[in-house]
């Protein structure tokens, strides 16, 4: 018997070295917790049919004398992320029987490892959102109490971890969508340096956002996927050196926005459960600093602008005419009305309107043009502060997460990125740690802290959240 609840992939790694088990018993394990829980909590989209065999050839590799850190480890993979001949959805119709015809460069490097996939996760529709209640194939729940969502967009990928049904995987981060779920359901999410982690093969929604993300139980773990995904890919123009960021001293200050933490409309049991995890900070040697980080309060507003602008653009590319869902009308112009609203949900059309909004001739330089100067200035304030202090830390979230259907205004969902978008606005690397639970009508729900580090300093991150985690 593998005792699935305990394992991490550092463990697994080291039992299959040792023969204690092999790559095909570990698959068959997640294989059958996938069955007694996925149906409930709608994780994956699909299983893949190969798994089995996937493993098969792992345990070939490792009789040869192989050993790389994720070989062998049974993973999940957000659908947003090709890999070649699979179907790919992004979990829209538009694409619902859409086949990747190669595979993303971290999928690539994934391989080389011999990691084991397990399925394709759910998630808000082309990452739009934070619970995956945008999803065209029904939510995913959260493990710790099923009536509440999973948060998103990475839900899926996030809910498949928590509930051993993943020993690790991939998701997508714009705005949060790694780190907000993660911190919903009680694990390790991480959100590389922009650029750190090829984009080839991820199915776009903000370019200059976007990131693959590491999901793990901890944060050794989460480490071990980064280490296998991260470096510089000519298949993508905005991908980085390894050495374009230089390793910053280390001075063991750990910055933290009272301001905004204190902010109206973050709970209070958030609150209190961040203050206390400052004091485990500070008790585990790390002076803390009161920090202003000027118009940190505007970073959502100014998301919102950009990231509908990139999404919009990025999404005129599904027409229905090349590839994906087509529908037949009495000229072109019909053709992509039907196509576009049989295959878009309706936050994903909120967003292309928001978009091709903001970037009308008319209204370029007043919404556009005065966000990408907010982004700016917001970059300045950042480095400011990281003259003075090693990381940023914030709670991940301001609310544990809702139940299913209550939050009917997108407004108050926009919100729950309020701590999560910056990073992404920066181009910054930023974890999200469990922090503790707040219980909420009998259950256990998970809270997270965010640390935020310089470009480049992933390290840094783990490093901290390691230590965080000894004093949980
Ligand atoms: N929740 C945010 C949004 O809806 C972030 C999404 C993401 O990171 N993909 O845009």
């Amino acid at each position: 018997m593998i005792d699935i609840a305990k394992l991490t992939i550092a463990e697994a790694r080291k039992k299959l070295d040792a023969k204690e088990f092999s790559a095909v018993d570990l698959a068959q394990a997640y294989l059958d917790e996938i069955k007694k829980k996925n149906k409930e909590l709608n994780a994956y989209l699909e299983i893949f049919d190969d798994v089995l065999e996937q493993a098969k050839e792992v345990d070939a590799r490792i009789a040869k004398g192989e050993s790389y850190p994720l070989l062998g480890i049974p993973m999940a993979i957000k659908d947003v992320i090709l890999i070649k001949g699979r179907r790919v959805s992004a979990a829209s119709k538009i694409l619902e029987n859409y086949r990747a015809t190669y595979d993303a460069t971290v999928i690539t490097k994934l391989k080389k490892q011999g990691a084991v996939f397990l399925g394709r996760t759910n998630m808000d529709e082309f990452a739009m959102g934070g619970s995956t209640e945008n999803s065209a194939f029904g939510p995913t729940r959260n493990p710790h109490d099923t009536r509440r969502v999973s948060g998103g967009s990475s839900g899926g990928s996030v809910a498949a971890v928590a509930s051993n049904m993943a020993l690790g995987a991939l998701g997508s981060d714009t705005g949060g969508s790694v780190r907000e779920p993660a911190s919903f359901c009680g694990i390790v999410g991480m959100k590389p340096t922009y650029g750190r982690v090829s984009r080839y093969g991820l199915i776009a929604m903000g370019s200059s956002l976007d990131c693959i993300g590491s999901i793990a139980k901890n944060t050794e773990d989460a480490k071990i996927i980064y280490d296998a995904i991260y470096g510089h890919d000519i298949l993508d123009s905005t991908s980085i050196e390894d050495t374009t960021y230089a390793k910053p001293q280390i001075k063991k200050v750990i910055g933290v926005p009272w301001d905004l933490v204190n902010m109206e409309g973050v709970d209070v049991k958030v609150k209190e459960n961040f203050k206390q995890s400052i004091s485990k900070l500070e008790n585990l040697g790390f002076k803390i600093n009161d920090i202003s980080i000027k118009n940190i309060d505007m970073a959502l507003a100014t998301y919102y602008i950009i990231m509908p602008a990139e999404s919009s653009t990025n999404l005129s590319r599904f027409d229905g005419m090349r590839y994906g869902l087509h529908k037949d009308g009495k000229d072109l112009l019909e053709d992509y009305r039907l196509t576009k609203r049989a295959g878009f949900g309706k936050e994903v059309r909120r967003r292309i309107l928001l978009g091709t909004y903001v970037l009308s001739s008319g209204y370029y330089d007043a919404y556009y043009g005065k966000a990408q100067i907010a982004r700016s200035a917001l970059k300045e304030e950042f480095a400011k502060a990281f003259k003075d202090v090693d990381i940023v830390a914030t709670p991940t979230a301001p609310f544990v997460a809702w139940k299913i259907g209550e939050k009917s205004d997108p407004l108050s969902v926009y919100l729950a990125d309020i701590f999560t978008i910056t990073a992404n606005m920066v181009g910054i690397p930023a974890i999200s740690i469990p922090s503790g639970f707040s219980e909420v009508e009998g259950k256990k729900l998970p809270l997270g802290i965010q640390f935020m580090a310089p470009h480049g300093a992933e390290d840094l991150l783990f490093e901290v959240g390691k230590k965080f985690e000894t004093v949980l």
